[in-house]
This record gives structure tokens, C-alpha cells and sequence, in this order.
């Protein structure tokens, strides 16, 4: 029999094989990953530095003890090239390998702006490990870093190093943090714990250009001010990597399209994680791929589950000012409700008839998050 495929050994896939041998101790299964297979949890990349972990810290579990916990073959440094839904074949370059139920769990790409410059190459993301290690030897001699988007991940960042020695820039075209996440109060609270710490904003502008300088980079912004920096990082978005399952001939629209099974357009090809889009959702979370993770191990193991969604509040980590967002569906009809102040804030957004939809709490409100999920509705009942 040939192997269940996994490609991708983020948390979307390990969870994946972790839930499937619960279930079944001995299928023959096969992990395939373009990085190093390591397992190490994505979340705390933006709020390592303080704490002053390397990339080796990080690492949960190595490769070698993965494969012998989970009895799997883990195939390292191999990217996939291309899927043949028909032949139930993979490609590693020229190498061709066959499945009998292939799992997509291949993250997402870290969005480039289309900036002009000598410098724009300069620009770092962190998506991985890897990315990580990168932008430890860049911050090695620097000072000033810029931050292009306060997003959760860019404010997360501004959090971490301000207070570890750097002057942190944050740029963002929305004119305030979080942009549409949350009502402009919380974003309001947040700013200010950050430039409590020293955090430099400038939002409502973007970035034009990025150009190098004999002593490191200068940005110009879209009001034409210029700032200089040693270090820049792109905050601003993740986009599903799509492009080896659109080559496939699978349903893409902005992530890989699944069902509430989590099988995409192909016959025993599931797709779970970062890269997908369950029922138009792309929540490029923990807790969804979780739930997703479970779903797709019983359906593997030969008990078809759809995927049911929980409320999922995220908690923001921004020590500065502790928050934590349940944001209501794009589709809900509502209004926020806002009280509290300072760093203090409850915001809950209601329907029309009264129904809780989400909320954002900071400061010492976030103490009623477990209280509050329980009123919420699950995103996918
Ligand atoms: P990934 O971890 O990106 O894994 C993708 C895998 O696919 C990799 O192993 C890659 O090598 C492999 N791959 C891709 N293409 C190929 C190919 N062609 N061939 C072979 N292998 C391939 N979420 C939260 O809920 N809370 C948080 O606090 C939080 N903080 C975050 C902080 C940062 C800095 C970032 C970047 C994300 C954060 N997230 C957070 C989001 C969360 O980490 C992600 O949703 C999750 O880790 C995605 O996991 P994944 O397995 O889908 O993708």
C-alpha cells in the first residue's frame, strides 16, 4: 500500500500525523517538507528576541525524533515540484513518489510589496525558522529597525525589540494598529503602550521606496518624509501558497479551496493550514488548524469528519498592552460596544437582535476571555 503524504512539517502537518497515529499506530505515512523538518511552534518567533532565543532554542522536537515518534519517513530539504491528481504521484524534481491520500499543509509567502529601490532585496520576513536565523545575524550590529505593518505580527515585533535595546520605526498605511480587527479605542491603547516603550509611528503613509546608503537603508515614504534604518522588516500579510495545487489542476482562489471535509477539488487530496480557505474562511491561526487537524485524521483513518470551528480568540503578544481579539465575522451585521479606558478596554461587538458576534478585550479585561468565547457562536457549527 502506498504511503498517506504529507507535504509540510509546520504545526498543520505534524498536528495531522500527531492526531493520525492516535488513531492508527501503523498506516505507512510519509512526511515531506522543503525546510529542515524541525518542530518548533511559528508563534513564538515574534516575541523571541527578548528573550534572547536562537534559532536552535526554539526547536521542540529534531527531525530524527519526529520521524520516530510519529513512525513516519520524513523526507528534509525536498521540495515538491508537482502533484498528478490522476496518477496519485508527487514530484521532488525528477523524482517521482506515489500516495494513497495526499495532505496539502504548506503554509503560506510572506506578501512583497512591489516597492522601487536599490535595497528592496534588503527587506526580511519572518515565517520560519530559517527567516528567524536571518534576521538574528541582521539585528546582530544594528539599531534602528523599521517595521512595515502593525498587524498583529508587526506590533508583536515592535513589542519585542524595542525593549531589548533597538529604536523600532512602525509604518503603516491604516491609521491605526490592527487596522480593521478591532474598534479604533483598542487600536488607540495599543499605540500608546507602544510609544510608551519608545516605539517611533507613522501611520496613514506607506512605503514608496527603499534605498541602500553607506550606513544602511532609507526609506521614502508616500508624504515624501524619509527615515533611515539597519533593519527592515515586512509585517504586512501572508498569502496561501497555492501555486503547486492551481499547477494540479485543484480549485484555488485565494487559499486552496476545501470542503467542510477539508478535501480539495481532487479525489483523496485534503488541504489544511495556512494555504487553505474552508467554506471562503482564510484564518491563518493555531486553533483553526487544530480543529482541522483532528477532522482530516479521522477522515484519513477512514471516518469521514467535517471540520467544526469553535469561537477562536487570538491573543495578541504585546506585553505592553495584553489583548486578546475575537473579531466578528466580516458578513455579521452589529456594532461595537466600547468601555473602559486607558489600557483597560472591553469592546463587544452585538447583532441587531443583542447576540454577542466578538469582542477585544485589553489590559486586565482580558481576564474575562474564557467567559466571554463561551456567549460567542462558532464559526463553523
Ligand atoms: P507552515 O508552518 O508555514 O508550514 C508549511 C510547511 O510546508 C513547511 O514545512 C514548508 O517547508 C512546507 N512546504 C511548502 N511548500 C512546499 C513544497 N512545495 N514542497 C515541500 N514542502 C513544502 N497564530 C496564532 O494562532 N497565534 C499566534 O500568536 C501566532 N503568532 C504568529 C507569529 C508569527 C511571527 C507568524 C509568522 C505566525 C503566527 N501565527 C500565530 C500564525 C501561525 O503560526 C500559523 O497559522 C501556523 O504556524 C501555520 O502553520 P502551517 O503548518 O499551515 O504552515
Amino acid at each position: 500500500m502506498h504511503p498517506i503524504t504529507i507535504i509540510g512539517t509546520g504545526l498543520a502537518g505534524y498536528t495531522v500525523a500527531r492526531e493520525l497515529r492516535k488513531l492508527d499506530k501503523n498506516c505507512p505515512l510519509r512526511i515531506i517538507t522543503a525546510d529542515d523538518g524541525h518542530f518548533y511552534s511559528k508563534p513564538m518567533l515574534s516575541n523571541a528576541f527578548a528573550q534572547n532565543k536562537t534559532p536552535e532554542s526554539l526547536v521542540i522536537t529534531p527531525v530524527e525524533q519526529m520521524a520516530k515518534q510519529l513512525n513516519a519517513e520524513i523526507l528534509t530539504q525536498s521540495n515538491i515540484t508537482q502533484i498528478s491528481p490522476q496518477q496519485h504521484t508527487f514530484h521532488i524534481n525528477e523524482k517521482s513518489l506515489e500516495y494513497s491520500q495526499l495532505v496539502l499543509a504548506s503554509g503560506a509567502d510572506p506578501i512583497r510589496l512591489p516597492l522601487s529601490g536599490t535595497a528592496v532585496d534588503k527587506v526580511l520576513s519572518v515565517n520560519n525558522l530559517i527567516d528567524y536565523t536571518h534576521f538574528r545575524v541582521a539585528l546582530w550590529d544594528a539599531k534602528r529597525v523599521v517595521i512595515m505593518g502593525a498587524g498583529l505580527i508587526g506590533c508583536e515585533f515592535a513589542n519585542d525589540l524595542q525593549p531589548a535595546g533597538f529604536t523600532v520605526t512602525l509604518i503603516d498605511l491604516a491609521p491605526q494598529a490592527l487596522g480593521r480587527l478591532v474598534p479604533d479605542a483598542v487600536g488607540l491603547a495599543l499605540q500608546q503602550a507602544l510609544q510608551n516603550l519608545g516605539v517611533t509611528l507613522h501611520f496613514g503613509k506607506a512605503v514608496n521606496s527603499i534605498d541602500s546608503t553607506d550606513t544602511g537603508y532609507r526609506l521614502t515614504l508616500t508624504d515624501n518624509s524619509v527615515l533611515e534604518a539597519d533593519v527592515i522588516l515586512s509585517a504586512i500579510g501572508l498569502r496561501p501558497r497555492t501555486e503547486l495545487a492551481a499547477a494540479a489542476g485543484l480549485s484555488v482562489e485565494r487559499g486552496i479551496v476545501v470542503d467542510r471535509y477539508l478535501k480539495t477539488s481532487a479525489e483523496d487530496i485534503y488541504a489544511l493550514g495556512d494555504c487553505v480557505q474552508v467554506e471562503g474562511l482564510i484564518l491563518p491561526f493555531v486553533m483553526p488548524l487544530m480543529s482541522a487537524a483532528r477532522a482530516v485524521a479521522k477522515t484519513l483513518a477512514g471516518q469521514s469528519t467535517p471540520v467544526t470551528y469553535p469561537a477562536m480568540p487570538v491573543v495578541v503578544k504585546t506585553p505592553a498592552c495584553p489583548i486578546v481579539v475575537s473579531p466578528p465575522a466580516t458578513t455579521l451585521e452589529g456594532k461595537w460596544q466600547v468601555e473602559g479606558e486607558g489600557q483597560d478596554i472591553r469592546a463587544l461587538f452585538y447583532t441587531p437582535t443583542r447576540q454577542l458576534g466578538g469582542f477585544v478585550l485589553t489590559g486586565t479585561k482580558v481576564a474575562e476571555k474564557n467567559a466571554l468565547t463561551k456567549e460567542l457562536p462558532p464559526v463553523l457549527a
